[in-house]
């Protein structure tokens, strides 16, 4: 017997970090900011005006598009923004990803890259990180339909020196590379200034961890002009009106203050300096983290069982059940308090575990 589930387009969905509705947990789970947005951003919610939800929002999104571009010193015809870097990906994968060869990404990576290869159809490789969880450049040196890594990795945190990212795109000129930055404003070095020197080079950031601003979804591209307008082309084909006016508005104010978005960045980098010296004082061996989270695994208590004490004791950290990482945890990094409540738990527990074996 014929069936319509024939034919459907069967994927596995990429899975998020849980959302728990616990009202007093310690939510270090999806790598979130502690600290609010900038104050202008409330104030640019408080004075929109209601009656202009009417119409449709600015299709090329203009206002926020500018303030990025002015932002980073680039031309507005070089910034792509879309509803999180989520989308700013998926578009980009669309648009770019579009070869018989197979995109190469590593084996320990943002978990949504294998999904959206799949979706779409393109042929991917998963490239091994080296021993020490680190990116090997020279592992990218042959041929592919294109190249997506994080810098900073993630889970890892680890970065990759810009001179091992300009060797990746010198072996590499006639396929795409995509830089996700999502993590870099913690400490890591942009690829943006190669854009001038790289016309197949994209770099990929997001307002959702540096910014605070996870909830309102902005994400964005820069490239060269021609690539922009690439994406443009593949993202009216799809849905032209996916920023709305709040998050135009919203974005281009976070932007607008610079000052509240060093000293948020400043203080989620000390806080990350204090949690990663408490860490390996009790025992735990880390990445040298340039995100906003820290991945450790401890010699002698198994990364499952810490990650379920954790959350039965209402602290809510990442822990991803794969081959090579599956003895780590992912701890996004809180506020100080909260770091120093996790840090008292993990004390208390290992030492009474010691006692009693
Ligand atoms: C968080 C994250 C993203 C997605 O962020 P958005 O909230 O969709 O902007 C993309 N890439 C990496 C590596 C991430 O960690």
């Amino acid at each position: 017997m014929k069936s319509w589930r024939d034919n459907v387009r069967r994927v596995v969905p990429y899975v998020p970090g849980e959302q728990p509705q616990d009202q007093d947990m310690i939510k270090l789970n999806t790598n979130e900011n502690p600290y609010p947005p900038s104050p202008k951003v409330k104030e640019a919610m408080k004075n929109l005006d209601e009656d202009t939800f009417r119409l449709y929002p600015d299709p090329t999104a203009h206002k926020l598009v500018k303030a990025i571009a002015d932002y980073h010193g680039l031309k507005e015809s070089q910034v792509f923004v879309g509803v999180g870097s989520d989308d700013v990906l998926a578009m980009a994968f669309l648009t770019f990803f579009n070869s018989k060869k197979p995109i190469l990404f590593p084996d320990i990576t943002y978990s949504f890259y294998d999904v959206w290869a799949e979706l779409f159809r393109i042929p991917y490789e998963r490239v091994m990180l080296d021993e020490r969880l680190d990116i090997r450049w020279e592992d990218y040196c042959r041929e592919n339909g294109g190249i997506i890594f994080p810098n900073p990795n993630a889970p890892t945190g680890a970065y990759l020196p810009l001179s091992a990212v300009r060797s990746i795109l010198d072996h590499n000129r006639e396929t795409v590379v995509i830089v996700d930055e999502a993590y870099v404003d913690f400490g890591a070095e942009t690829a943006l200034p190669l854009l001038a020197e790289y016309d197949n080079l994209l770099v990929v950031r997001t307002f959702s961890k540096s910014r605070s601003m996870a909830g309102m979804r902005i994400g964005y591209a820069c490239g060269n002009e021609e690539m922009i307008r690439c994406l443009n082309d593949v993202k009216y084909s799809f849905n032209s009106y996916t920023m709305d006016m709040t998050v135009l508005e919203a974005g281009a104010a976070s932007i607008g203050d610079e000052a509240y978005f060093r000293e948020t960045v400043e203080k989620v980098i000390k806080t990350r300096e204090w949690t990663q010296e408490q860490l390996r004082r009790l025992g735990f061996t880390l990445k040298d983290s340039r995100a906003n989270f820290v991945f450790a695994s401890h010699g002698q208590c198994p990364a499952r069982e810490l990650f379920e004490r954790l959350r039965q004791n209402h602290i809510y950290v990442r822990y991803f059940d794969k081959p090579r990482i599956d003895n780590y945890l992912r701890i996004t990094i809180g506020t100080p308090e909260e770091m120093k409540k996790l840090i008292d738990f993990l004390e208390h527990y290992l030492a009474k575990r010691k006692g009693e074996r």
